[in-house]
């Protein structure tokens, strides 16, 4: 499946677009911070410690863009020195997603943002053959009417696993997925639009860089390598 990166628009891509209909939203996130965290984490000198803390970094800036449009209801508050109107989290809370195991090496780094939200769990392994995911594991509440959902998955590679993800969440009734990784593929980020092109779920990816191409293990090119092992080592 090919990709042309040009076509990859961000957000701030499309603010100007008036009309133009987005069918996924990419954010690209540059920051010369990221840039920088991303690129240790890439280094294959970096040890597990080093990594784990760096990506719970990376995730906590990235958590931050991906939050933009995280639901607010109007509040009023005392200041010691007079009223003000503020904002809140809306109700109902938002739900977080870290998909096992690597995305559990995402979820300290989201929750320090948004601390109020609620985690739900999804187990969900890629056979590395026909690089197919199923589910092992699922606990979420059944019911997601209303709710915006952040899905944590460090490496969108293929599509396989993100797709599967947010079709459960859509299942459900979700009221939109946001899916932040730490680093996607062009191969993988068709998939994704492509499954979600005529849904009625909005769906947007965040994430640090979109590599080059994956190689043919499904690995992102150049990648970070296996970022479950990098995160927990090989087991
Ligand atoms: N999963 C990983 O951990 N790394 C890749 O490059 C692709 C999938």
């Amino acid at each position: 499946m090919s990709y042309d990166p040009t076509r990859i628009l961000t957000d701030r891509t499309c603010r100007g677009f008036g009309t133009y209909t987005l069918r996924m939203r990419i954010h690209v996130a540059e920051h010369p911070l990221i840039a920088h965290k991303l690129t240790a984490l890439r280094d294959r000198e970096t040890d597990s410690p080093t990594f784990r803390r760096l990506a719970d970094e990376l995730v906590t800036l990235l958590a931050y863009e991906a939050t933009r449009d995280v639901r607010v209801a109007p509040v009023d508050v005392e200041t010691p020195v007079a009223p003000a109107r503020g904002v809140r989290l809306a109700a109902p809370k938002p739900l977080v997603v870290p998909i096992l195991r690597a995305g559990l090496g995402m979820l300290d780094g989201m929750v320090r943002l948004l601390p109020t939200a609620e985690v739900g769990f999804l187990g969900m392994v890629r056979d590395e053959g026909t690089l197919t995911a199923s589910t092992y594991a699922t606990r979420m509440p059944d019911d997601l009417s209303d709710r915006q959902c952040y899905v944590l998955d460090p490496m969108l590679a293929t599509g396989g696993t993100l797709v599967a993800a947010i079709k459960l969440l859509a299942d459900r009734g979700a009221r939109d997925v946001t899916a932040i990784c730490l680093l996607a593929a062009p191969e993988g980020l068709a998939r994704v639009e492509e499954a979600f092109a005529d849904f009625h779920l909005p769906v947007t990816v965040v994430t640090a860089a979109v590599d080059e191409r994956l190689n043919e293990h499904g690995y992102i090119v150049p990648g970070l390598g296996d970022a479950g092992d990098r995160l927990y080592g090989v087991v």
